[in-house]
């Protein structure tokens, strides 16, 4: 095998650390859980990315999730140059941000208002202020491992590139934000409900990934959703489904469409921006009401709405239609049973969880329920995984904590591609 080039990447990310914090711009970029120089990228075109070395890969990382339709779709191209060409923000409304609500509310029936704002924290942050506001009250119940963003109030027992790094809980968070986020382990009923009994007439909201994916790729347990959705109604306080991540990825009407349980406020974020910076919270009338200038809940944004987010974002779910994702559940199954048959072959431990065009493959044999059980996951074995899997020209996360993503534009050739790709890393594990 020959080795894979990076000395372009090499120094441009030496450069890049001289002026940006970590040499990037989001943390796990900087590939520094697996002991790697992050790949810096030229170009991407459907379902590939071509590095500044002249490295070509298959890429699962989507943008961590936003490109359902791949890199430089034609049809989203065309839409931000028309929308280009006309200005890129007014400050001022524009038909496209109703056309877009009206996309959004038609698809997912929870959803009667809709907000757009610029990136999934601040859908998250804003939903929860409105989730206070509306109930009057201060505290939030989240989930060990879901990763929420970047706001005060969701930075407790956080997913993502802080589980990733090790990091707890993160400096900076005041001790009077923390005490108000109560968290318990995902797929956990019971220590829901105990929580409830304690704090129940406390308890603003419940936030839940209804597929996490900050942790891997975990599914709801049977009933959890479900058993959330009955507590909440039974105390007063709200259901927020953070569907940013699971939003239009898994399903025609979201996680909440493919589970039949539904939220009071959901939040959007990724594939509703096509990969422009996007998110969105919305729900229930009544409570969507309340934010200004309707209601007293203070929200805004200066580009918040803006034509080219609204323009890639609503070409993007145009093109996702039932048949697209019935097309990518295929694929994504067969991923998944490629992966599973190369690990029967070389007597790997592998438990690879699935939903939709979200895959995660964990080194254990146990069943991923939770962040306990997914760091389970031998680490060692990860990082020779993803080290292999780049050398051949796949690029898959650089934390066992993130799913794969895959898109509409991934051929049958790119995934039987993967899947020699992964049986010679596993052959390979050290
Ligand atoms: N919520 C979930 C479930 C996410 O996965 C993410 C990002 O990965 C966020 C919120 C934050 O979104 P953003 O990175 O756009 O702020």
């Amino acid at each position: 095998m020959t080795k894979r080039i990076d000395t372009l990447s090499k120094q441009a990310f030496e450069r890049a650390k001289k002026v940006i914090p970590g040499g990037v711009n989001s943390p796990v970029r900087a590939y520094k859980s697996v002991g790697l120089t992050p790949v810096y990228v030229e170009r991407g075109a459907g379902s590939r990315i071509y590095d500044i070395d002249g490295n070509s890969y298959i890429d699962y990382i989507l943008s961590w999730g936003p490109l359902i339709a791949g890199h430089a779709h034609p049809e989203v191209v065309q839409a931000l140059q028309e929308t280009a060409a006309k200005g890129t923000s007014f400050g001022a409304p524009t038909e496209l941000e109703t056309l877009m609500a009206e996309l959004v509310i038609e698809r997912v029936p929870s959803v009667d208002i809709v907000r757009m704002v610029n990136s999934g924290t601040e859908a998250t942050m804003s939903a929860l202020r409105l989730a206070r506001g509306y109930t009057k009250r201060s505290k939030i119940l989240k989930f060990e491992g879901s990763y929420h963003g970047h706001a005060d109030s969701l930075l407790i027992k956080a997913g993502s590139g802080v589980a990733t790094l090790g990091l707890p809980d993160s400096p900076g968070v005041p001790e009077s934000v923390a005490q108000n986020t109560i968290t318990v382990p995902y797929n956990d009923f019971e220590s829901v409900k105990l929580a409830f009994e304690r704090y129940g007439e406390e308890l603003a909201c419940v936030i839940v990934e209804p597929i996490a994916g900050n942790m891997g790729v975990v599914p709801p347990l049977p009933g959890f959703l479900e058993g959330l959705r009955e507590l909440t109604t039974q105390y007063g306080s709200l259901l927020i489904f953070d569907e940013v991540m699971t939003g239009f990825r898994v399903d025609y009407a979201c996680a909440q469409g493919r589970f039949g349980v539904t939220p009071d406020l959901t939040c959007f974020g990724k594939v509703i921006g096509g990969g422009l910076p996007v998110g969105a919270y919305g729900g229930r009338a009544d409570i969507m009401e309340q934010i200004a200038p309707s209601g007293p809940i203070y929200q805004a944004g200066t580009l918040s709405g803006n034509p080219l987010a609204m323009a890639a974002g609503y070409t993007t779910l145009k093109l996702m239609t039932k048949e697209a994702y019935a097309e990518l559940e295929v694929k994504a199954a067969r991923l998944q049973q490629g992966f599973e048959a190369n690990a029967r072959k070389y007597g790997v431990p592998l438990t690879v969880n699935r939903v939709g065009s979200m895959v995660c493959p964990f080194f254990t044999d146990e069943q991923v329920i939770n962040f306990e059980t997914a760091k389970t996951s031998n680490l060692a074995y990860f990082t020779s995984y993803f080290a292999h899997m780049l050398d051949q020209g796949v690029s898959v996360p650089p934390s066992q904590f993130e799913g794969l993503f895959l898109s509409i534009v991934h051929s049958d050739e790119d995934i039987e591609q993967t899947i020699a790709a992964q049986g010679y890393a596993l052959s390979q594990l050290s």
